[in-house]
């Protein structure tokens, strides 16, 4: 074991303290091998993406990265995959289909790309049980507003099967982040599920406007108010009251294994905003709890 029980313990101390059966974790990364050698060799590569140094804390083999995830009490988490490229996702979706069905902590993932086979194997992918899809505008450099999505958005409004989505700006821009691009899809689907990731980093205050607004889109705290993200996208002081406001809309997000910083400070950051007890609850357990059907405490 690469990680300490010390560790553990200290990640267990904070549900704990709250009377909590544990953490839901909407936002880890776990993917075929060769894809996650290419992601870890461009993190260490401090590409353009990437901009800066980021050690990738929790390299290890994949068996080692679930059971550190369980040793810390994470009673779900996700294996968020995504394609750079087309004719990528199906494959990737059976990938996490078969993931999902050897890990029964892991919620099932699924993702997509525009292009014309993506209505039907988004269709095929709920039908097979898909708990959270995964879409990176970024990486994906494509439009959220692409006409090739329109059949995938229908249906995940319909059935709403939540979909983490990273359309901020940061760690880099790319030709479609920032706000604009969702609030024209929202515009067009109010109803969708979505859960931006990062908070909407840096973008925060229109995402958070998002959150309050749409009844089913929510926020992921994935790497937020970390040392490491103040540095370049510090979350603005004053936004911390709508924060407040927002606590049944926040869901707890890690990015293990993927983070330059040990898994205690990104709880730690948060169990240090000043929010009441009942707020740290709901964005560590209960709202995640709730939108997977997770037995509740
Ligand atoms: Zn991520």
């Amino acid at each position: 074991m690469p990680f300490s029980s010390h560790e553990a313990d200290r990640v267990r101390a904070v549900w704990q303290d709250l009377d909590l059966p544990g953490i839901v974790d909407v936002h880890t990364h776990f993917m075929p091998r060769p894809v996650m050698d290419k992601v870890w060799a461009y993190f260490d590569s401090a590409g353009p993406l990437v901009g800066r140094e980021w050690p990738i804390t929790y390299r290890a083999d994949e068996d080692v990265r679930v059971s550190t995830l369980r040793d810390f009490g994470i009673r779900a988490y996700s294996s968020l995959v995504y394609p750079h490229k087309p004719d990528m996702a199906e494959w990737l979706n059976g990938w996490a289909n078969d993931f999902a069905a050897h890990h029964e902590d892991c919620l099932h993932t699924a993702t997509f790309y525009p292009e014309e086979s993506a209505t039907a194997y988004v269709s095929r992918a709920i039908q097979a049980g898909t708990r959270v899809f995964k879409s990176h505008i970024q990486v994906g450099d494509y439009s959220p507003t692409d006409s090739l999505l329109d059949g995938v958005w229908s249906q995940i409004a319909d059935t709403q099967v939540p979909v983490i989505i990273h359309c901020g700006s940061g760690p880099a821009p790319g030709n479609h982040t920032g706000p604009e691009p969702i609030r024209a899809l929202l515009h067009r689907f109010p109803s969708l599920p979505l859960i931006i990731a990062h908070m909407g980093m840096p973008e925060y205050e229109p995402f958070l406007d998002f959150a309050l607004e749409y009844p089913n889109v929510h926020l992921d705290t994935t790497m937020a108010f970390t040392d490491f993200a103040e540095e370049n996208a510090p979350f603005p002081a004053d936004l911390r009251s709508r924060l407040a406001d927002a606590g049944d809309k926040i869901l707890f997000g890690s990015d293990f294994p993927n983070i330059p910083y040990g898994y205690t400070h990104a709880l730690e950051v948060i169990t240090g905003l000043g929010m009441d007890d009942d707020w740290l609850r709901n964005v560590f357990y209960r709202n995640g709890a709730r939108l997977f059907a997770i037995e509740q405490h």
